[in-house]
Parts: structure tokens; sequence; C-alpha cells
């Protein structure tokens, strides 16, 4: 099968040194591979959005020679997609309403296990709704973290995948689209690395085909902090690319040239004796 690969930022905020990190990595295995890389932007979350930074983010990239391969996919206009996997499993009866308050779930640590709603929703609030979790172990193979395995009725329970609001969950939208762009190989931060195992039963209540995964370390700040959008610890510049575009190379443990060349030069020097096996397993790797 051929690869395809994907990056897929949330517009939470403009590009930021972590991100970039995962944008770059998942370009360098996809480009590795002779495979395509995609960019899809995920903004099915309108009250995180930040305005402008959609378009931010999807200009940037070119300027970090990183050029996606077919247009930017965005979520945004994927609700009729959303709305028939959600009748698929609705049909199934793989979910059900819920309007069980965080109170109300404080008895289960905060996680709902029993299959229907125990609150009995009451037709004045809009129900979320959950899909039902059954008790099996999830079993996959992270390409750089070796195997992993959880429980996941016991770790997360019945997950909401339809907000109250309305909104499809990122769990939702994230399978359907990786499965309808034909995604191979999913390759992006630690952080997500939690949300596996619901994709992948996702898929299955979905019967849908499940990718490789390959989670890369986090960048952290020197106090151990995740960097993320929010922290603006890092900033980048996409009218100044070189110097965050090596930083982000050096994390991946790519040699850099020593003359001062341009992003696409940059890219290529990476890619020469490539192996995704070498890209670096441990969180914690630091910055600054
Ligand atoms: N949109 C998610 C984020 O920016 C990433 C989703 C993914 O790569 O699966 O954190």
């Amino acid at each position: 099968m051929t690869y395809r690969g994907r990056f897929a930022p949330s517009p939470t905020g403009q590009l930021h040194f972590g991100s970039l990190v995962a944008a770059v990595g998942s370009w360098l295995c996809a480009r590795h591979a002779g495979g395509a890389w995609l960019v899809r932007m995920e903004d099915i979350d309108p009250p995180r959005e930040v305005a402008g930074a959609a378009a931010g983010i999807l200009a940037a990239l070119p300027a970090f020679g990183l050029v996606a391969d077919e247009a930017a996919l965005f979520q945004s206009q994927r609700t009729a997609a959303y709305d028939a996997a959600f009748a698929q499993l609705r049909a199934a009866e793989l979910v059900f309403p819920c309007t069980c308050s965080r109170s109300q779930l404080t008895a289960s640590g905060g996680i709902h296990r029993d299959g229907q709603c125990i609150d009995g929703n009451p037709a004045d609030r809009e129900p979320a709704w959950r899909l039902r979790v059954a008790d099996v172990e999830i079993d996959f193979v992270d390409a750089l973290l070796g195997p992993q395995r959880e429980r996941l009725r016991e770790s997360v329970g019945d997950f909401v995948i339809r907000r109250a609001d309305g909104h499809y969950s990122y769990q939702l939208a994230c399978v359907v689209d990786d499965a309808w762009q034909g995604i191979t190989d999913v390759v992006r931060g630690q952080d997500l690395l939690d949300s596996t195992a619901r994709q992948i039963w996702l898929q299955r209540c979905l019967q849908l085909p499940t990718p490789s995964y390959r989670h890369l370390p986090l960048v952290v700040d020197t106090a151990g902090n995740k960097l993320s959008k929010s922290s603006h610890a890092w900033p980048i510049d996409p009218a100044e690319p070189t110097p965050a575009l090596r930083r982000a190379l050096a994390f991946l443990g790519r040699p850099l040239p020593d003359l001062p060349v341009g992003a696409d030069e940059l890219l290529a020097h990476a890619l020469i004796d490539f192996d995704p096996a070498q890209l670096p397993h441990c969180s914690g790797s630091s910055i600054g």
C-alpha cells in the first residue's frame, strides 16, 4: 500500500515549535517512504478556535519547505461525513445519549462505564452522545515506542463522540478523516498516544482500517512543561524559517549542514540516510 501521511493541526493558535516538530517528523517519514504528505485542518471546535490561526498555519508551512501533495482538508466542511458515521454507530446501538454531569460521575472517578446514562436523560437538556466501550484490551505496536496495551473501559470508559453543543469530538472526526484520506501512517506527538486506543476502538466500531502509529517525543521547556500554543514559549517566524527549522531537525536527531542554506536544502539534507527507527523515543527532550 502506498504510504500516506498527514499533519493535522488544530487552529487553536499559530504554528508553534512543538507542532513544527510534528509537521517535520511526519513530512520526513512520508518523503522517506516515497509517499504522500497531506495537511488536514482540524477546525471542528469553534469555541477553541483562534481567528486567523488556520490561514496562518497553512501559510507558514510552505515557508518551512513543507508543501502538501493535496489541497488541505478542512474538518469544518466534513460534517456530512461525521453525521453519516454517527448514524452508523447509532443504527448499530453503539452510542447512547448522556446528560450525566461531572459530579454524577465522581463515584466512578469521572469514568462512565454503564453503557447507559445514569442521569436518565431529562428532556430539558441536550445530551452528549457516548460510544459504548466493551471490556476488551486494545493492543497496538507504536513504531517508535513499541507494544502498547490499554484496557479502555478502565482507563477512559464510554467516551463522548458528539458533545451536547452538537459538535463532534476530535476522536470521531480524526478516525473518519484518516480513513477517508487513506492515511496509512500517523506520525504525531506523544500527547496523542492516549487517544490512539480510543481511535482504534472507533475504527473497529465503524469497520475502518487501522493505520500504523508513530508518536514523537514532546518538546518540553526547561521546567519540563509541554510547549503548547498557549505557552508562546518558543515563537517561530515563518518570515525567517531556518533557525526554527534547524532546531526542529536537531530535535529529531537529523544532521545539519554547516553552510547557511534555505529550508528546502535543510529538509533535503535531513532526508539523506534518514531512518525513521532512529527518531528519538524518549519524552522529555528539552530545549531552552
Ligand atoms: N489536531 C490535533 C492537535 O493539533 C492532532 C491530531 C492528530 O494528529 O491526530 O493536537
